[in-house]
């Protein structure tokens, strides 16, 4: 599913060059649950956006799918995330104003499909996430662990290949974390594909495999 090559990814700030990755090789398979791990600063949200073709890196390939996603343009991307890529962020990045059916239904807009047919899936995954009575509500009249669960529905509404979580809990009391913690395994155990980010062991304990990245490269890679 994923096939990572050499990746390094530097930044540009000024007359300073700034080394994050430093030469990443990965394969994720299909059905995998993996967490990635590792001290702040060490390039897990660089990475994670590279795996969700938010961003392309400096050197290295990235097949993601069969398809070398590596150095695409912008708008090739947009697409290949809209279809592949569901990505959940630690700060819900909801619209305001805007009511939880018509969030979620917002990435199949994109991807073409009619109206009748983006309300009744966006119904049915906030159905499954448990806000079939919140659907009408905007973001701010949810809680935290409810505005989540919209963002994870969102992720969820065309049916990508990968789900991509970037501290999804770090927002959420530890109650709240573990019930979004097992939303998370219920799409694991459904057949998705999960990645997520966490700072937490006992988050990472619901994955099947951690990755520890340590300075911009790969401390450890276990699977359980
Ligand atoms: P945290 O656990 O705090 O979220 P992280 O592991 O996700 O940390 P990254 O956000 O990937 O870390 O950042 C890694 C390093 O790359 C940091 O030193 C950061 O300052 C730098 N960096 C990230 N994005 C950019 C950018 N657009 N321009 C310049 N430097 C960047
Ligand atoms: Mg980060």
């Amino acid at each position: 599913l994923i096939k990572i090559t050499d990746i390094k990814r530097d930044f540009v700030l000024g007359n300073e060059i700034i080394y994050v990755l430093k030469g990443i090789d990965l394969e994720i398979n299909k059905g995998e649950y993996v967490a990635l791990m590792g001290p702040s600063g060490s390039g897990k949200s660089t990475l994670m956006n590279l795996l969700g073709c938010l961003d392309t890196p400096t050197s290295g390939t990235y097949i993601l799918n069969g398809q070398d996603v590596s150095k695409q343009k912008d708008d090739e991307l947009a697409e290949i995330r809209n279809k592949e890529i569901g990505f959940v962020f630690q700060t819900f990045n909801l619209l305001p104003r805007t009511t939880a059916l018509a969030n979620v239904a917002l990435p199949m807009i994109y991807a073409g499909y009619s109206k009748s047919e983006r309300t009744a899936r966006a119904t049915e995954v906030l159905e499954q996430v448990n806000l079939g009575d919140r659907m009408d509500h905007q973001p701010n009249q949810l809680s935290g662990g409810q505005r989540q669960r919209v963002a994870i529905a969102r992720a969820l509404v065309n049916k990508p290949s990968i789900i991509l979580a970037d501290e999804p809990t770090g927002n959420l009391d530890s109650k709240t974390s573990e019930e979004i913690m097992k939303l998370f395994n219920d799409i694991h155990q459904q057949g998705n594909t999960v990645i997520l980010v966490t700072h937490e062991e006992e988050v990472a304990a619901y994955a099947n495999r951690i990755i520890r990245l340590r300075d911009g490269m790969i401390e450890s890679d276990t699977t359980k």
